[in-house]
């Protein structure tokens, strides 16, 4: 009986949410609407957290292709993410379902399940933090939201990340190429990737064109020919070398990596390229972003103690080592 008074006295000074997990739904503020928003938002919400995202472009209008790994197929089949307007095929090397897709209809299929699951989203720009909140810009206006967690998946240049005042290591830079040739190919056809001491080249045929990309130090359209030629891609290489094609030059890639992936005095985590970006032609920028969606999925679920903040920054550590170390070579 006495146990049960002294119990009941001290109850009030704990919080309810330490003995009980979350009393009310875990309230997220996700800043920035690309893939590894987009992705985090939908493990968010599966995972029974209420989370609101905040992207500052209106549509999604980016047209270059982008490739995707099987395992990212696998993350999108799990989110019940609808890849109707992707490519699908097996690439020529390993034989696994790989994918291509328009990064515009690629975060437009994620929007799709984030708007089937309810998730709102509001057009603004993240500004500050302010007494834990996100201060949103908004048609001029200033509009705070109040969270529980705020995560940064706002991209390579992180407004969060900065707000956090963590730093970025600067590890390189290097320009990507890429050539969008009209070639009606009646099948579907991957080479992935190939690369050699300075150079990443890969091609991709879909029914309607050839996209052959690639990324070094310096490469042009004239250098994208020269390596095209020297893979035994003649067809490719004339086209390239003649002008035919919608090309993509001088595409500023740079390697960077966040010194920490959280600050948990914040209440605050890093997501997608505001954690690391690395070489994009390789497929590695979205496809680490969506692995790193499904790692925040299980701190969201967690108890958010020092311990969960440290497993995410050694998850996003190991992410992100592997995406540097893989590119490494192509930067300057
Ligand atoms: C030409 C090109 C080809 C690529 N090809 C591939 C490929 O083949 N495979 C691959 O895996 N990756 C590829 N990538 C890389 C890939 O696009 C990125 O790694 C990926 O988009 C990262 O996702 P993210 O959501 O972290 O960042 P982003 O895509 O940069 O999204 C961040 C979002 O945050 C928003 N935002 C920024 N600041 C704010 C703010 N203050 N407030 C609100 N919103 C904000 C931005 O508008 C943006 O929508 C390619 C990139 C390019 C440019």
């Amino acid at each position: 009986m006495l146990f049960l008074r002294i119990f009941f006295v001290i109850l009030p000074f704990f919080n309810l949410a330490w003995l009980s997990g979350h009393e009310r739904p875990l309230s997220i503020v996700m800043i920035g609407g690309g893939p590894a928003g987009l992705g985090a938002a939908i493990e968010a919400k599966l995972g029974g957290a209420h989370v609101t995202i905040v992207e500052k472009r209106k549509a999604y209008t980016r047209e270059q292709y982008f490739f995707l790994w099987g395992a990212s197929l696998g993350i999108l089949k799990q989110w019940d993410v609808n890849t109707a307007d992707f490519y699908l095929g097996y690439d020529d090397i390993d034989h696994e379902l790989v994918g291509v897709a328009q990064i515009k209809k690629f975060e437009r299929a994620l929007e799709e399940r984030v708007k089937e699951l309810g998730i709102p989203k509001i057009v603004g720009a993240f500004k500050e933090i302010r007494n834990k909140k996100a201060v949103i810009i908004q048609n001029g206006q200033e509009i705070e939201l109040p969270y529980d967690l705020l995560v940064g998946a706002d991209g390579e240049h992180s407004v969060v990340r900065e707000q956090l005042g963590i730093e970025c290591r600067n590890l390189g830079k290097a320009t990507g190429c890429i050539a969008v040739l009209d070639k009606k190919n009646p099948t579907l056809h991957f080479v992935l990737p190939l690369w050699s001491e300075s150079l990443f080249i890969n091609n991709i045929s879909i029914p309607s064109m050839t996209i052959i990309s690639g990324q070094s130090n310096i490469i042009n359209q004239d250098l994208l020919a020269a390596a095209a030629f020297r893979e035994g891609w003649t067809d490719e290489a004339s086209l390239i070398a003649s002008g035919h094609g919608i090309f993509f030059e001088q595409i500023p890639v740079s390697l960077q990596q966040a010194l920490t992936f959280s600050n948990a005095e914040k209440s605050a985590i890093l997501l997608g390229d505001a954690a690391g970006t690395a070489s994009f032609l390789q497929g590695l920028g979205a496809n680490t972003a969506l692995e790193a969606a499904v790692v925040a999925g299980r701190f969201f679920t967690s108890s958010h103690t020092e311990a969960d903040y440290a497993a995410y920054n050694q998850a996003l550590q190991e992410l992100t080592d592997r995406l540097i170390s893989d590119s490494a070579f192509l930067f300057k």
